[in-house]
This record gives structure tokens, sequence and C-alpha cells, in this order.
């Protein structure tokens, strides 16, 4: 359902072309497993895998190891189940498909029917699903979510209580995982981190079933007591760098070349685009490229966003617009700016985070904003399986 609609886009009619690198996306993976001493690296593939693409990144994670998924909404579940069936691999076709966004009513059939794992999030989800698993006869895998600070999905504290006073609600179900989630994994003093974490070790105190999952990719990184026996990151898997302020020791996947339309030549007392909020201070070049803000390129990167070519930088002057955007190539050698030339809008010089911060946002936001008018190209991915379980 999230894939990008109709036939991929010839490179010779793109505007941009946005390359994903899947031999990056599994040392990634790899780079976390090996920190966990043991616990299990599950990945998290929501929103089309964070705007990359799920169809070609899934594969490329299993291809690593990895043997648990976590989805947001049961559709990603189904078509996540429908991508490992079609890899034909019996390991993979037995992979875990965990859905965070829990158990909507109604949906029970739909979760059972491509073996989807419901992550129950209140007293409620865990009735409706118990109902179900008696109807069947049959203990069918759920995960608990225990909000213990987030203020968003799971059992909230007394719902915790309620379980734990009548564990008879618990009866006919086979919990795999009892999970939370941390509000602030990406700042390491946030004193937020030990409390969420303390009343976290409280609740696998009284509901100990199945396996601890708390931490997110940032949270890998706070130290060995927050993994517990399964991590679920995805953003770090994606490259971005997980803690703030430190340097980034994720591999880059994501590079987006936008190709040059026009360049013309330009003097004061010209302006540049909607709203004439570029005024040309002397004799100067701007270039043209088919990227805008239909692409996920922000408005908000208008007079602030920054190109490279080669490692020259190249400032967005005025307006981003739908489908364009404008830079100053005044300082470039003529013949690196020809039209059909590319300008990385994100790449080695201007990673997605840099990318971000320049929008006044954060790197999730750019990822999963990314557009379907790009041409993708995957490149590695190739290797053969791992099969190695996933450390
Ligand atoms: C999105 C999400 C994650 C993954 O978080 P990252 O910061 O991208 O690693 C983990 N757990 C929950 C509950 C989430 O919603």
């Amino acid at each position: 359902m999230t894939t990008p609609p109709g036939p991929p886009i010839p490179e010779a009619h793109a505007g941009a072309v946005l390359t994903i690198d899947l031999d990056a996306i599994a040392a990634n993976y790899r780079l976390l497993a090996d920190r966990l001493d043991g616990a299990q690296c599950a990945a998290v593939v929501k929103a089309d895998a964070y705007g990359l693409g799920i169809d070609r990144i899934a594969p490329a994670l299993a291809a690593a190891g990895c043997r648990v998924f976590f989805v947001a909404l049961i559709e990603e579940g189904i078509h996540l189940r429908q991508i490992l069936n079609d890899t034909g691999d019996p390991e993979l076709v037995q992979a875990e498909i965990h859905v965070l966004g829990g158990l909507m009513a109604g949906t029970e059939e739909a979760f059972d029917a491509s073996r989807l794992v419901p992550v129950l999030n209140s007293l409620d989800e865990i009735h409706d699903w118990r109902a179900y698993c008696r109807q069947l006869e049959s203990p069918l895998p759920c995960d608990l979510h225990a909000d213990t600070g987030m203020g968003r999905l799971g059992l909230p504290a007394g719902e915790v209580d309620k379980l734990v006073e009548e564990p008879s609600r618990l009866d006919g179900l086979n919990i795999l995982a009892v999970i939370s989630h941390l509000a602030c994994a990406d700042e390491p003093d946030h004193p937020k981190n030990r409390r969420q974490l303390e009343a976290f070790l409280d609740v696998r105190l009284r509901l100990h079933q199945g396996q601890a999952c708390l931490a997110n990719s940032s949270a890998i990184f706070l130290g060995p007591e927050y993994h517990f026996d399964m991590v679920r990151p995805g953003v770090a898997l994606y490259g971005l760098g997980p803690v703030h302020g430190q340097p980034n020791p994720m591999a880059q996947v994501v590079r987006l070349q936008g190709k040059i339309a026009q360049v013309r030549d330009v003097d004061t007392p010209q302006t540049v685009g909607y709203g004439a909020t570029h005024q040309v201070e002397g004799p100067g070049r701007i270039a043209t490229v088919a990227v805008g803000y239909a692409d996920g390129y922000l408005r908000s990167l208008s007079n602030r966003g920054n190109g490279y070519i080669g490692d020259f930088p190249v400032p967005v002057v005025g307006r981003v617009s739908m489908d364009l955007i404008t830079l100053d190539v005044t300082s470039i050698p003529a013949h690196l700016c020809l039209p059909g030339a590319f300008i990385d809008l994100i790449g080695p010089n201007n990673p997605v985070e840099r990318v971000a911060e320049d929008a006044g946002t954060i790197g999730y936001e750019i990822l999963t904003g990314l557009g379907r008018r790009y041409t993708r190209v995957y490149v590695g991915g190739a290797g053969g399986t791992s099969g190695a379980g996933g450390a």
C-alpha cells in the first residue's frame, strides 16, 4: 500500500535521482546487533521503511539476519507479510511482524490471516484479542505495551495494576513481548530516561511473560541496561545519528541528486522566485533544479537549504516552489553546472540531519517525506543471505 504508485521513472526522465544503499542498511543492522551482547535486534519498518521502500528494505534486513519486524499499521503488516512470503525462504516466511498501532475492533481476523502480532495497548484490546483466541481455541501471539511515561499509546499504570491484580485477564494469550517506549532517548542526560527504565523494570517484575523490549535506536546507545531481551531500532538503520550532538556511527543510506534544468545569468536588480525574496547582488548564475516541496523538499528550506556540486556548496536562493528550486552557482566552474548535471541535495556533504536542521525539523520528517516523483535507485543488497539469526 505504501509503494510508490505507477511504474518506475526512467532516469532520463527524472528531475531527481534518489539512491538508497541496501548494503549500508545491512551494515547498520549488523552494527546495532553487534552492540547487543545477546539481545535480539528487531527492525522498525513502519511508514514504508521510513519512506525508503519496504519492498526492497525488508528483504535486505532479513538477509542481514533480522527475523522480527515492527510496523505501525495493520495494512503495513499485511503488505510486509506478502513481501516475506514472496521470498519463498521458509525462515523468512516465519518471521514475526508486530503491529505497534494495536488492535482495532473488527480487525482480529485480518491479524490472524497474515499472522500479525498485535501490540495490545489497553485492557479493551486485551479483552478483544482474548475473545478471539477463545473462539478459535488457540492462544495467538500478542505483545503488551505498558506506558511508562510517553503518554501516547500503551496501558496506563492503573491498567497494568489491574492486570497484576487479576492475572486471569491474560489467560489464553501467547504473550511474545512486554514493551514500552522512551520519550527522551536521544538526550542521554535527560533524567526521564532513568525514570522510565525504573518504571519498566517494575512492570517487568509484575508482568514477566515473553521478552522485554524497550529500546528504539537512541536507547540502544544509552547502555546495556536498556537492551533487555530485544531492541527495535528504526531510524539508525536508515543512517541517521541516534544521539544528539555526537558523531554519527551509522553508514549513510540516502543520496538525493537533483538535476539542473536550466542555468541563467543574473545581475542586480533582479530577484529570484516567488515573493521576490532573493535579491541578486551582482553578476552571477542561478541553476534551477526540478525538485520542490511536492517532492518533500520542504518550503522552509527557502533561502536556507544547501546543495553541493562535488565539494562546492551551492546555497538555495529564493523560495522553494512546488516543482522547482533555485541555487546560486556563481562560484562554480561553468562546466560543472550545465543542464543535466546533478546537484546533491542530500549527500556526503549534506546528510539528512543537515537538511533537517536547515529546514527546522528532524531527520525522520525529511526521510518519510521523500517524494514519489524521484527515480529510485537501489544499490547493493545482492549479497548472499547470512541467515545467521540476527545476534
Ligand atoms: C517508531 C518507533 C520505534 C523506532 O524508533 P527510532 O527512533 O526510529 O529508532 C520504536 N518503538 C516505537 C513504539 C515506535 O513508535
